[in-house]
């Protein structure tokens, strides 16, 4: 393998949208790494998804040979990274495998918060930041204001930023020349004997089992090499190592400074975790590589099948996405209303979204959520915490000291004419200001404290309406914070639903009660009997609402005693029984479930 001094791990990290996939795809095609014919935009999104929503989910590294204007031709690894928060583990690792980063600023958009939130990883690392400034093409481009954020946001000399059209190649030559200059080439550490290699990504394949993504820091790792995993104690032997070019292709062995895949036989993708370093099992390493965490879900719902006979095939697809998403936790449980179902666990909102999307489209599911809840930790008169992402599994009041739910710092960039609107969002979601800072003559961040409960409800999207688009979010955990949270109940003549339960701050109890209650009024129908829908905290009623009772003659509307319309109506009627969900004394169609479970809240 050549000479470590032509080699370069680098990545690209940007706000959504910025242009990391387009600027990507230029350098596909400068390098001749992909034949035209094999050519589509954003290549290296390849999840539909992934390519309709503009985002990167998952890591797509490539190898490219460049050959700079200095004679010499460079191994250029190019690492595209997720750049949504709720894979901020991701990118580290990632960011971890490289020696550079480009950072991405759209001209026209400037700096936006997950620019900041990306910069920081990288500087954490000690990478080289090369800024880019793309889209200079379009009209709207402004590039005083991205000078002007870039020094007071990101503390970077302005005149550093390289100016660039990933869209119609300007600028594009420039970068990779910058790359080749100013990002230095992988360093392998002396005194080091044995193999390490850190695992930045892996992937699951039905064929060739795990496949992990490595930056092999020292050592060589080749086919037959027996490795040890340092976090999870594993042993395996190596079935294939090679580079990405962007398609796998294997060769005989991956050094030192390189970065590329290694095929263990691993059974398990649970046991090839992002973050671990693989060393050799015959001399191990004294010291795995610092950074590895165990992922843990933050945000937990309950999802279901609207048809009870999908819940087999639902458990399948469940599995068939965790293979390639080891943050997806799920078991099975069961509801009163919604039947048979599973308990999720994800990273965040973005992460719940994806892959109700994905059970959707990729295997054609028909699904509903119950309302997401964070993980409390719920402490006991008898002086025991337990942890507690699931209403229904708060103890009785009387059994708990007190609660506290996790918390986040969020930093939100927006046009300082929106900074009054914006803080009164931030304290009507139970959230403090801590800081303002300008970050040009227009824009300011703000700084905060706010529950995470708060950011997945609706904080975003309220942000997006009350900044016309403008405003932009990020954050990272905090701790937790000690707070009144109540378990609200809905009940239909008494007899609690399940699936509506909730975890709410006592304060916000009734109106979300009240919504509930409003929704299920117009969904159960009419019953003999009057129906009370009543929504309680601790046994006490927050709030109500009633369903008039009626006759329950189907067919009384049918005033032409057209018989065979008669028969069809009663048919119909039979065949909506069949979804019936008895609570109590009241039948209620599982569509009126689902309906209320698909409302958007306050
Ligand atoms: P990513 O989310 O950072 O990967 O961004 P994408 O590469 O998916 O780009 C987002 C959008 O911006 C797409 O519609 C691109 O076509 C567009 N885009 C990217 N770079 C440029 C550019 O230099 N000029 C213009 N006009 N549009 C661009
Ligand atoms: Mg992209």
């Amino acid at each position: 393998m050549s000479d470590l001094k032509y080699i370069r791990n680098f990545c690209i990290i940007a706000h959504i949208d910025h242009g990391k996939s387009t600027l990507a795809d230029r350098f596909l095609e400068m390098t001749h790494s992909v034949a035209t014919r094999d050519f589509k935009d954003q290549l290296l999104d390849n999840m539909d998804l992934e390519r309709e929503r503009g985002i990167t989910i998952k890591s797509h590294p490539v190898l490219m040979r460049y050959e700079a204007k200095d004679g010499h031709t460079y191994r250029l690894n190019l690492i595209d990274t997720p750049g949504h928060v709720d894979f901020s583990y991701e990118v580290s690792r990632s960011l971890a495998a490289c020696e550079g980063a480009l950072l991405l600023i759209d001209a026209t958009q400037g700096v936006q918060a997950q620019t900041v939130a990306n910069i920081n990883l990288a500087m954490r690392q000690n990478l080289v930041i090369i800024p880019v400034i793309n889209k200079i093409d379009l009209p709207a481009s402004d590039l005083e204001m991205c000078y002007e954020q870039m020094e007071e946001v990101l503390a970077l000399p302005h005149g550093d930023a390289l100016l660039a059209s990933a869209k119609d190649g300007t600028g594009v030559e420039d970068i990779l020349e910058a790359v080749v200059r100013l990002i230095p080439p992988p360093v392998v550490p002396e005194n080091e004997e044995s193999i390490k290699a850190l695992i930045y990504d892996s992937k699951y394949d039905t064929f060739r089992g795990v496949i992990n993504y490595v930056r092999v820091v020292s050592g060589e790792i080749s086919r037959g090499t027996q490795l040890r995993f340092c976090n999870t104690g594993l042993t395996s032997e190596v079935k294939e190592v090679g580079v990405f070019t962007p398609k796998m292709l294997a060769i005989d062995k991956l050094t030192a400074g390189n970065v590329g895949y290694v095929i263990p036989n691993l059974k398990s993708p649970d046991d090839a975790k992002i973050g671990d370093t693989i060393t050799g099992a015959r001399m191990p390493c004294k010291q795995a590589l610092a950074g590895f965490r165990e992922m843990q879900p933050m945000v937990y719902s309950g999802i279901y099948p609207i048809d009870t006979n999908d819940y087999e095939n639902l458990r399948q697809s469940l599995s068939k996405l965790r293979l390639n998403d080891s943050a997806l936790y799920f078991q099975a449980e069961t509801s009163a209303a919604l039947g048979f179902g599973f308990r999720c666990g994800f990273l965040g909102l973005l992460h719940m979204e994806i892959i109700m999307e994905r059970l959707r489209r990729e295997y054609d599911m028909d699904i509903i959520a119950t309302y997401p809840s964070v993980v409390y930790h719920v402490y006991l008169t008898d002086g025991q915490m337990k942890k507690v992402d699931n209403p229904l599994q708060l103890p009785d009041p009387s059994l708990i000291d007190h609660i506290e739910e996790p918390m986040v710092d969020a930093s939100i960039m927006m046009p300082t004419s929106e900074i009054g609107t914006v803080m009164n969002l931030i304290m009507e979601k139970r959230g403090v200001v801590k800081e303002t800072h300008n970050a040009d003559r227009n824009h300011v961040i703000i700084t905060g404290s706010v529950p995470l409960h708060e950011i997945i409800i609706d904080f975003h999207d309220k942000l997006k309406t009350l900044t016309r688009g403008y405003g932009s979010l990020d954050y990272q955990p905090s701790g937790y914070q000690r707070a009144p949270m109540v378990r609200l109940e809905m009940m239909v003549n008494g007899e609690p639903i399940d699936a509506f339960a909730t975890i709410v701050h006592r304060d916000h109890a009734e109106a979300r009660g009240r919504f509930i209650a409003e929704r299920l009024k117009d969904v159960i129908p009419k019953h003999l009997f009057k129906i009370a829908i009543q929504a309680a905290v601790g046994g006490k009623v927050v709030a109500r609402a009633t369903v008039g009772q009626m006759r329950k003659d189907v067919t009384a509307k049918c005033y032409g005693g057209d018989i065979t319309r008669k028969r069809k109506l009663l048919e119909k009627q039979k065949e909506g029984k069949k979804k019936m969900k008895q609570i109590g004394s009241v039948n209620i169609p599982q569509d009126a479930f689902i309906e209320v479970l698909k409302s958007k809240n306050d």
